[in-house]
C-alpha cells in the first residue's frame, strides 16, 4: 500500500492538520513482541465528510504506555512535513487476542461525530483512526493528541483537578451524552487538565442530575442526585463528606452523633479508655466533636437549591452547559464552602 499524494497548503497550520490521509507508523510498537522494526501504511477510516487534501504523516519514536489484553497504547510523534512534530498516542489492537474493529469504529464516531466540539477540552484531539486490512483481519490504530497518563481513585487529588474533571463530564452530561464506562483509567491528566478517553460506549443520555455537587456537603443518595455516571466520579473522587468520622479509632456515622449523647460515643470507646483522666478527656473531646458536627451540619443546611446548581463552576467558562438555561451559581471554588473539621482522632 503506497501513501497517497502529498498535498500541502502553505495556509495550514498545526489546528488544520485533522485531514491526515495516511499515517505510516515506523519503528517497534511492541518492544516485548515485535523484533523487528514495523512499517504499517495505513489509510484513514472517515466518518466525518472531509474536503480537505489528504496529507501523509509518519509516526516514530513509538514507545509503549499501556499493553493490555484487549488494547495497546503507545506514545510517539507524529511528523507532516511543513508542520510542528505532534505529542500523540496510539491506541491499537495490532497485539491483541482479538481484532474489535467494530469497537473502534465506535470510538472514532463518539470523537469525530457526537463529541467532536469537546476535542481539546474533554477529550483529547484527535487525528484519525486507521485501519488496516489483511485477509479477513482488520488492526485497528486510533491516533490521538498524548493528553496525560490516567489518574487513580486511590490518590487524593487536589480540588481544583476534581473540580476540572466534574465540571467537564457534567458538561458532556448537559450536552446530551454519557461516556458509557467511566473509570479512572480513562481519565487522563497532563498539567491539571482532564481529559477522558476510551470512547467507544458513548451514549445520549438525558441527564437527571438534580443535586448539586458541594465540597464535603454529606453524600445523597443516587436517587437524590439522579445522575449515575456523574455521582459514580464524584463518589471516586471523595468529594463529599464520608458518611462517619474516626472518633478514639472508632467509626461513627454521623446520624449517631447528636447533642445530649456524649455517653453514647463515650461507651463506643469505652474499651480503648483506661484511666478516670482518660475519660474525662474523651468527654470533652465528645462534645467538641457533636459541636463541629452539629455546626457543618448547620452550615451545609443554609446552602439553597439555588446555589447547589453547579457549585463546581468555578471559572465560568468552557465547563458551563452549553444549552443551559439554569445558569450557574457564582460561587468560585475559591470561596467553594470549606467543611468543618469534624474528624477527631486526636
Ligand atoms: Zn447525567
Amino acid at each position: 500500500m503506497t501513501p497517497r499524494v502529498q498535498t500541502f497548503n502553505s495556509s495550514l497550520n498545526t489546528t488544520a492538520i485533522e485531514p491526515l490521509g495516511c499515517v505510516i507508523i515506523e519503528c517497534r510498537l511492541s518492544r516485548a513482541r515485535v523484533k523487528r522494526a514495523e512499517n504499517i501504511e495505513m489509510p484513514r477510516v472517515r466518518t466525518a465528510p472531509s474536503t480537505r487534501p489528504p496529507l501523509t504523516g509518519r509516526i516514530s519514536e513509538v514507545v509503549p504506555l499501556q499493553e493490555g489484553e484487549f488494547t495497546q497504547v503507545y506514545r510517539g510523534t507524529l511528523r507532516i512535513p511543513g508542520f510542528k512534530p505532534l505529542d500523540i498516542a496510539i491506541k491499537t489492537d495490532a497485539y491483541a487476542l482479538a481484532r474489535r474493529p467494530d469497537a473502534f469504529v465506535r470510538e472514532i464516531d463518539s470523537y469525530e461525530r457526537k463529541l467532536r466540539s469537546f476535542q481539546g477540552d474533554s477529550i483529547p484531539k484527535c487525528y484519525g483512526l486507521y485501519q488496516l486490512q489483511v485477509d479477513d483481519e482488520v488492526t485497528s490504530f486510533l491516533v490521538l493528541k498524548f493528553s496525560g497518563s490516567p489518574i487513580d481513585f486511590n490518590v487524593d487529588y487536589p480540588i481544583e483537578l476534581k473540580v476540572d474533571i466534574i465540571n467537564k463530564l457534567t458538561t458532556l452530561h448537559h450536552a446530551g451524552f454519557c461516556h458509557g464506562d467511566l473509570e479512572d483509567y480513562n481519565i487522563v491528566v497532563d498539567d491539571g487538565k482532564a481529559m477522558f478517553i476510551d470512547l467507544e460506549d458513548v451514549e445520549p443520555h438525558h441527564c437527571q442530575l438534580k443535586c448539586s455537587i458541594i465540597p464535603d456537603d454529606l453524600q445523597p443518595t443516587v436517587t437524590d442526585f439522579g445522575c449515575r455516571e456523574i455521582y459514580h466520579i464524584v463518589y471516586m473522587l471523595d468529594v463529599w463528606q464520608k458518611p462517619f468520622v474516626n472518633f478514639y479509632g472508632s467509626d461513627i456515622y454521623l446520624a449517631g452523633i447528636i447533642p445530649g449523647r456524649e455517653g453514647h460515643l463515650l461507651w463506643r470507646i469505652r474499651l480503648r479508655l483506661q484511666s478516670e483522666s482518660e475519660c474525662e478527656q474523651a468527654y470533652l473531646d465528645a462534645q467538641k466533636l457533636i459541636e463541629d458536627v452539629e455546626e457543618w451540619r448547620q452550615f451545609y443546611a443554609t446552602i439553597t437549591d439555588e446555589r447547589r446548581k453547579f457549585a463546581f463552576s468555578d471559572d465560568g467558562s468552557a465547563s458551563e452547559p452549553e444549552d443551559s438555561g439554569s445558569s450557574s451559581a457564582d460561587s468560585s471554588s475559591d470561596s467553594a464552602p470549606k467543611a468543618t473539621t469534624i474528624a477527631s482522632d486526636t
